[in-house]
């Protein structure tokens, strides 16, 4: 009966898209109340916004998931995190407490809960994506837990139900030399901490660090311990919730409002620490062309140098290295064609048939030239930042891409260094111990330093550069592009020096 009705509808009507029928199984409004300053974002907003809300409220909380992030690549201690992420967080996403008299409160909480899912839309189409998402958006969570006064924390985790049984004073006497024991409290301490009784299977890190007390399958946490275990909840739940929105991601692609928002949304997230792929990394002033590559190339990273003294010498270089450099010349704003002049050139060994065959389609590739690419977010790849160079397919036998800083043993590093002129004694042991911290990127910056000495002082007496626009390099383009401005200080006029913070 109910499939003849089906059969009687109209195909043309059929076709017709209500975006909001067919992206959300149940729209009802449901207004959402705010009651506590921290949200574990279960349940999804409703509420009609605007397109332009949509987008900057979405690009305000990737800025600051962003800086988090580099904040973590950067080796911030909380404390560091804390101070720099403060001011940020109160211009883009701002929290107040229920004790504030602010009466942005409801908006500011509104702002958060939205942006959190737009982001979850952007960010779930792929396992990489959401690893990274649900990893900053945890350093946030965690974070402003932190920041929550001790009365809040406490209301936002008992709302939260999680099935955390309060330990009975009774039974806390029974126990509490062992308490003692596992919270390294000094005689009488335990007696005055609170404590929770879970299923040990939901602390495993405590339980493996032994921080926790194990009783008949439970594990009595202490709740200084409150803020990890939450943590770990809240990772759970979103990593949960990001593979269902994953699932229910190809409805959405008939959006063709919100596609294309969410497409630059996640590209921007593909590069945090940059935004290299559209020529905002141009270099005023620069003669970005390909004969000039052999100049700039004493303004680039090492392992950009790297890369381009083994093309020299070798006439070649394989996959992984051409990728990598050809990321790095369009993000220094190469533009296609140059860089096609300046590959052919360098590839002088092969014939016009071999190079047009196999190496001209992957540099077009690269700058999404094509493969129905050049309507690809941007336009082709973004320029691999550190992190993903010094993380991702390590360098084989013959193979020059990587970051030498890490991938280099240390007497082929010394003598890399020594050949691109880093000759400094004091430099060098500095490397060394870098590098056998693992600091790789600290290493890097230690040589910038060493070789931008004079200038770096003259730009900062000369208020070109403030210190923070000289702060730790986390991406190759950003070595380039603040090596070149600070070789060329006289050249430039000032107000083009200065680089967005
Ligand atoms: Fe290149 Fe980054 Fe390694 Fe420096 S730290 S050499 S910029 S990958």
């Amino acid at each position: 009966m109910l499939r003849q009705d089906f059969n009687r509808v109209d195909p043309k009507r059929r076709n017709v898209v209500d975006h909001r029928k067919k992206q959300f199984a149940d729209p009802a409004y449901k207004e959402n109340q705010y009651p506590h300053r921290l949200n574990i974002y279960a349940t999804p907003p409703t509420a009609d916004i605007t397109l332009e809300q949509f987008e900057q409220w979405a690009i305000d909380r990737l800025r600051i998931l962003a800086e988090l992030e580099a904040c973590s690549f950067r080796n911030k201690s909380f404390p560091e995190t804390l101070a720099h992420m403060k001011p940020l967080l109160d211009k883009y996403l701002p929290l107040e407490s229920n004790t504030s008299s602010s009466t942005r409160l409801a908006a500011e909480r509104q702002k958060d809960h939205y942006s959190h899912f737009i982001l979850r839309l952007a960010f779930s189409s792929t396992e990489d994506l959401r690893r990274r998402f649900s990893r900053v958006e945890t350093m946030l969570f965690r974070l402003r837990l932190e920041l929550d006064s001790a009365k809040e924390r406490m209301e936002f985790v008992q709302s939260l139900n999680l099935d955390w049984e309060p330990v009975s004073p009774e039974e806390k006497m029974k126990y509490l030399a062992e308490l003692g024991a596992i919270s390294g409290f000094r005689k009488g301490g335990a007696d005055e901490e609170t404590y929770f009784k879970v299923d040990w299977e939901r602390v495993p890190d405590l339980v493996e660090s032994r921080r926790v007390f194990l009783r008949a399958g439970k594990a009595f946490v202490p709740s200084k311990e409150l803020s990890s275990m939450v943590s770990v909840e809240f990772t759970k739940r979103l990593h949960r919730a990001l593979e269902l929105t994953a699932r229910a991601l190809p409805r959405l692609d008939e959006d063709d409002r919100l596609t294309p928002i969410l497409d630059h949304l996640s590209k921007n997230f593909i590069t945090p620490d940059s935004a290299y792929s559209s020529g905002t990394s141009d270099v005023p002033g620069a003669d970005i062309s390909a004969r000039n590559i052999d100049n700039l190339s004493t303004n680039f990273p090492l392992c950009m140098q790297h890369l381009h003294r083994s093309l020299r010498r070798d006439a070649h270089l394989k996959h992984f290295g051409r990728l990598q450099y050809t990321l790095f010349l369009k993000g220094i704003g190469l533009n296609l064609e140059e860089c096609l002049v300046f590959w052919r050139s360098a590839f002088h060994k092969v014939t016009d048939d071999q190079f047009n065959k196999e190496y001209r389609y992957n540099v077009r590739h690269v700058y999404g030239d094509v493969g129905g690419d050049s309507n690809r977010r941007g336009g082709g790849y973004s320029p691999f930042s550190c992190q993903k160079i010094l993380t991702e397919h390590p360098p084989g036998p013959g193979e020059a891409h990587g970051c030498p800083y890490r991938h280099f043993n240390l007497e082929n590093l010394s003598a890399l260094l020594q050949g691109v002129g880093i000759t400094d004694q004091s430099v060098l042991r500095g490397v060394k111990e870098d590098k056998e911290k693992q600091k790789f990127h600290m290493a890097c910056n230690r040589v910038f330093e060493h070789v931008h000495k004079n200038e770096m002082k003259q730009a900062k007496d000369e208020g070109v550069m403030t210190s923070a626009q000289l702060e730790t390099i986390v991406h190759p383009n950003e070595y380039f592009k603040r090596s070149y401005l600070l070789k060329n200080l006289n050249k430039v006029k000032s107000e083009d020096v200065k680089m967005s913070e």
